[in-house]
C-alpha cells in the first residue's frame, strides 16, 4: 500500500483525561478525514533532525463522522521525546504534520462471531473508535467483549461514555479490569477476565491493542486456549 502524503493538522482542543494521559483534537486540512475504526496516523514531529527518528504513530480514538476532526489519546512516557513534546509544547493552534489515516487493524466484516476487544491503557482508541461506528450504523454483530486493563480507577479511559454505551447497546459488555485496586468490577489482569467469557470456546475474533507484553500473553493464552492465529489480530503500540 502506497504511504499516504505528510499534511498540515492543526490541535483544536486538548483535555486532561487521566494524571498522565490527554484527548487532542486534530482538525486535517480538506473537508473531511477519512478513516476505518481501527486505523492510526503518524506525526512527523520536531524533535529530531534525523525524519525515521521524528515519527511517532498514535491510533485514531475518534470514529468517523464525516468532518476533518479527530481525536487521539496519548499517555505521556516521562522518559519519551514524542509525548513530552506534544504534552509540553503542543497547545490549541499548534500545527503539526503527520500522514494517515493507515493500518489494517481495522473490523473483518460482516462482525457476525463474538468480538472480544482487549486492551491496555491507551490500547483502547481503536476500540472505542471501532464500537461507537458499529453503535452508530446499527451494524449487526455478536456479542462485543470490551477488555481494558488499567492498574486504579483514576487510569479508567472513557469510562462514563462506556458505560453509558454498554446501556444502550445490549450485545456490548463493557469489562474494566483493575490490576492494583479492589472495586465492584472485575479486578487482576485482562487475560483471566476474556478467558472466562471464551470458556466454551465459541467462534470468536480477538483483536488486542497495546504493549507488547500484554499482547503476547494474551496470543499465548488464546492459542492455549484452541483458538487459532486467524481469529487473533493485534496493533502493537511498542
Ligand atoms: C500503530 C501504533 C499506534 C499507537 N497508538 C498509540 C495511542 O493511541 N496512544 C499512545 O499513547 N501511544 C500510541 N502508540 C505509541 C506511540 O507511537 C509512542 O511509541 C509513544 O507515545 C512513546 O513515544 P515517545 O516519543 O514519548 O517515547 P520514545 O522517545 O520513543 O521513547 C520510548 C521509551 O524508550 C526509551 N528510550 C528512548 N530512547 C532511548 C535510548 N536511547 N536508550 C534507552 N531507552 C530509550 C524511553 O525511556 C522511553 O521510555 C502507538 C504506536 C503504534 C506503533
Amino acid at each position: 500500500m502506497a504511504l499516504k502524503p505528510w499534511q498540515k493538522g492543526t490541535v483544536i482542543r486538548i483535555e486532561q483525561e487521566t494524571a498522565d494521559t490527554r484527548r487532542f483534537w486534530i482538525q486535517a486540512e480538506g473537508n473531511a478525514f477519512d478513516f476505518e475504526p481501527g486505523q492510526f496516523i503518524t506525526f512527523d514531529l520536531p524533535i529530531h533532525e534525523r525524519p525515521n527518528k521524528r515519527m511517532r504513530s498514535y491510533s485514531i480514538a475518534s470514529w468517523p463522522d464525516g468532518t476533518n476532526v479527530f481525536e487521539l489519546i496519548i499517555v505521556l512516557d516521562k522518559a519519551g521525546l514524542g509525548t513530552n513534546y506534544l504534552f509540553n509544547e503542543v497547545i490549541p493552534g499548534t500545527e503539526l504534520t503527520f500522514r494517515g489515516p493507515m493500518g489494517v487493524f481495522t473490523l473483518k466484516m460482516p462482525v457476525e462471531k463474538d468480538l472480544f476487544l482487549v486492551c491496555t491503557g491507551t490500547g483502547i482508541a481503536p476500540f472505542r473508535s471501532m464500537v461507537q461506528h458499529i453503535r452508530e450504523k446499527k451494524i449487526e454483530t455478536g456479542n462485543i467483549y470490551m477488555v481494558f486493563g488499567c492498574r486504579t480507577k483514576a487510569d479508567l479511559l472513557y469510562y462514563d461514555e462506556l458505560t453509558k454505551l454498554e446501556k444502550e447497546m445490549p450485545q456490548f459488555h463493557y469489562l474494566p479490569t483493575l490490576s492494583r485496586e479492589r472495586w465492584e468490577g472485575p479486578t487482576g489482569y485482562v487475560h483471566q477476565v476474556y478467558s472466562r467469557y471464551c470458556e466454551k470456546k465459541q467462534p470468536a475474533q480477538f483483536y488486542l491493542c497495546g504493549w507488547k507484553g500484554m499482547i503476547d500473553e494474551a496470543r499465548k493464552t488464546l492459542l492455549e486456549l484452541g483458538y487459532g492465529t486467524h481469529d487473533i489480530h493485534v496493533e502493537i503500540y511498542g
